[in-house]
């Protein structure tokens, strides 16, 4: 069976020296923030080409504070996509504004600048695109039209860590950038973690604060603060793994430009070829009858994933915004028809071969008809 995820490919690489690294945070017992996760801050801030980056306890949190820190709260919109993991929606909501949503581009699948102006009221007052799949989304577009509504910039780059566009990274586009590093991301911890990016040091210091029960100074608490902060372990891992990212991400692009290369059939392929601008966390395809290809990529010996088999404003968790079926087309085609395949560093050629090979089979066949 190929699978879709192994993370135990990764572990068997460099088990020894993350091991290594969470013994060491272990016997110091620091075992919130402290130097480890101090000093992986400093990392990823230059990795991020950033002024300051603060380590949280998820991506959520990362959204959450950074909606927070920008000022958003009740009375408040902000602009975003429906087509996402539901954390973008859910942290908006965390801070009593509402989500406004815009469709995606259908060649990128990522937000649509174009239809930003549209939705912008009086009430306004942020944008949060994000880097779907790990495609950076048009940040140029994106950051002119926030100029000229004066919106916050905050970018969902839980699934880009890396990616760049004329030398700047993902998280370095906009006021303050958003990442996870769940386990499955493209630099993920040993548990749950997330950070904030942004060169505005008022916002790095009030997501600091914030994550930690809004203190400046012990017992001092000028905000209504939370506990989302970061385990020394979790620094520890990610302060090993960050050396490793660039390299893992090369060997993501390079996979799925083999498999842009190598499949043919009834499919819609995502705009390539893949270059810095894609973190290739995810390689989705579209296909008509999905079920029934998965069923024979599956019969294949491929497991394959979907992401995201509903747009997050047909989820009934958040059916009170009042959306329909029918209000974002290109995000509910997308929803219909798309089929994630394998794609980690690891993953061996001789296996992309193999998915390649099935999933031409699977659509070179002729459409099922019913009698
Ligand atoms: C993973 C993810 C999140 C949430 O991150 P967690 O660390 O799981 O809280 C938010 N947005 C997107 C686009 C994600 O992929």
């Amino acid at each position: 069976m190929i699978p879709f995820l192994d993370l135990r490919a990764q572990y068997r690489i460099i088990g020894p020296q993350l091991e290594h690294a969470v013994l060491d945070a272990m016997r110091e017992c620091n075992f919130v923030l402290g130097d480890k996760v101090a000093d992986f801050e400093a990392s990823f801030a230059r990795y991020c080409g950033t002024g300051h980056a603060v380590a949280l306890n998820s991506g959520t949190s990362a959204l959450h504070l950074a909606l927070l820190a920008a000022g958003i709260g009740p009375g408040d919109e902000v602009i975003t996509v429906p087509t996402t993991f539901v954390a973008t929606v859910a942290a908006i909501l965390y801070t009593g504004a509402t989500p406004v949503f815009v469709d995606v581009d259908p060649a990128t699948w990522t937000m649509d600048p174009t239809r930003i102006a549209e939705k912008v009221t009086g009430r306004t007052k942020a944008v949060v695109p994000v880097h779907l799949h790990g495609r950076l989304a048009d940040m140029t577009f994106i950051c002119a039209a926030a100029r000229r509504f004066d919106l916050v910039v905050i970018e969902d780059a839980a699934q880009a860590h890396g990616a760049e566009r004329d030398g700047v990274r993902a998280g370095a586009f906009g006021d303050i950038g958003c990442f996870s590093f769940y386990p499955g991301k493209n630099l993920g911890a040993c548990g749950e973690g997330g950070a904030v990016t942004t060169d505005r040091a008022d916002l790095a210091a009030a997501v600091r604060s914030l994550r930690d029960w809004g203190q400046e100074g012990k017992y001092n608490h000028v905000r209504h603060g939370f506990n989302f902060r970061m385990d020394a372990v979790q620094g520890a891992v990610l302060g090993i793994k960050l050396g490793y990212l660039d390299g893992w991400n090369a060997q993501r692009r390079r996979i799925a430009n083999l498999y842009n290369d190598g499949l043919f059939g009834d499919l819609g392929l995502p705009t390539g070829p893949f270059g810095l601008d894609h973190a290739c966390h995810v390689y989705a395809v579209q296909v008509e009858e999905r079920d029934r290809v998965r069923g024979l990529l599956a019969d294949a010996d491929v497991a394959t994933n979907i992401h995201y088999p509903v747009p997050v404003h047909l989820q009934p968790a958040y059916s009170g915004l009042g959306y329909h079926a029918g209000d974002f087309p290109v995000s509910e085609a997308l929803a219909r028809h798309t089929l994630s395949l394998p794609l980690y560093p690891e993953l061996a050629d001789a296996s992309v071969a193999k998915v390649i090979a099935a999933l031409n089979e699977a659509t070179a066949q002729p459409l099922a008809r019913t009698a």
